[in-house]
């Protein structure tokens, strides 16, 4: 702890012990479509959202602030599927789904169907901070953000804001897929995969889901942990589909007891194991320690079960992992040396 007393006994802060993690999803990345320019630039932005969390950490403030600050820089960054560029359902909609969640508390906010907000992880926490409620979805999530603007300082746009040309050229690769599927039989993994290698659509990601989702967990100096994950959701999902990521314990936790968790893939095992809960749970009551809980539950309940995707875990101690099953990874850690690094396999 660097707590110190100054002349006016005010607490000072300098984030010395802090430490954050953060994501920009997991999936078939592929490495020769992602070499130079755009490795760069998704490397790149990576490394601006962990120096968005540092400020915020080395100036005093929370695990909560940082992880908003880091996840909101990902969203602004059509490189990633939250936020602009977040990914459509299959009639060229845009619902996006984010949750937060402090550990010291348990409080936690999460929206489902957002479409008007240019952070949803903003509407995540004004759900925390300015309702009875843990979460709100569809037309109930944008109207409370609409009434609640003001106050938490959403910032509210038109949902054309968030589609890109990539998006729309994601959804017609899949939704084509999907034809080609039905009419042949070959999966549409398989089809997309061969597809993505040279029809111009999402230029390193492969396989039937675009991936890509954001989150981020950190510890701040006062020992406290908080979580935060954003994202469009699945390319051509059906309008209404939920995945993990807005779930609490699924795709989201904190516990100061334990650890704080955001998690990326294909959502609905992480659902259907309750992921991130079942991370903390190891650690919490079972004596595990960080790498072994996460790799656990990513190796053995959800890939196990078919799934496919990894975690960023944090501990109170500032223990951390980052295990996934895909092929890559896109993630970063702030250490408490205050050392940056990026890295996506
Ligand atoms: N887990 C997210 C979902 O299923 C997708 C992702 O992480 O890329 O909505």
């Amino acid at each position: 702890m660097t707590y110190r007393p100054t002349g006016k006994k005010k607490a000072v802060w300098s984030g010395k012990n802090a430490v954050l993690l953060i994501h920009g999803g997991a999936g078939a990345i592929n490495p020769d479509k992602l070499e130079g320019r755009k490795e760069k630039q998704c490397l790149d932005k990576l490394r601006q959202s962990l120096i968005a969390g540092q400020k915020v950490l080395s100036s005093g403030g929370s695990s909560l602030d940082a992880v908003v600050a880091a996840v909101k820089v990902l969203e602004d960054s059509t490189l990633f599927n939250a936020g602009k560029g977040s990914c459509l359902t299959r009639s060229g909609k845009v619902e996006m789904d984010a949750a937060i969640m402090d550990g010291a508390t348990g409080a936690s906010g999460a929206v489902t169907g957002l479409n008007c907000v240019r952070n949803p992880i903003t509407a995540a926490r004004a759900v925390m901070e300015h309702s009875n409620h843990v979460l709100f979805c569809g037309r109930g999530a944008n109207s409370f953000a609409r009434k609640t603007a003001r106050k938490a300082g959403l910032k509210i746009v038109d949902p054309s804001y968030f589609v890109t040309q990539k998006s729309w050229r994601d959804l017609e690769r899949i939704l084509k897929a999907e034809k080609e599927a039905a009419r042949t039989g070959i999966s549409v993994d398989a089809l997309t995969t061969g597809a993505s290698q040279g029809d111009g659509a999402s230029p390193w990601f492969c396989g039937s889901h675009k991936y890509g989702t954001v989150g981020a967990v950190g510890l701040d100096d006062r020992g406290n942990l908080a979580a935060a994950t954003s994202t469009g959701g699945t390319t051509g999902k059906d309008p209404g589909r939920v995945g993990d990521s807005p779930i609490i314990g699924a795709g989201t936790f904190a516990d100061n007891g334990s650890c704080a968790v955001s998690a990326t893939g294909h959502g609905e095992y992480f659902m259907r194991c309750v992921a991130a809960h079942q991370i903390s749970v190891l650690i919490k009551h079972c004596g595990g320690d960080v790498a072994a809980a996460a790799e656990k539950v990513i190796f053995d309940s959800v890939g196990r079960a078919g799934g496919s995707g990894g975690v960023i875990v944090l501990d109170s101690l500032g223990n951390f992992a980052t295990p996934f099953n895909t092929r890559g990874m896109f993630r970063g850690v702030l250490g408490k040396n205050g050392e940056i690094e990026v890295a996506i396999f």
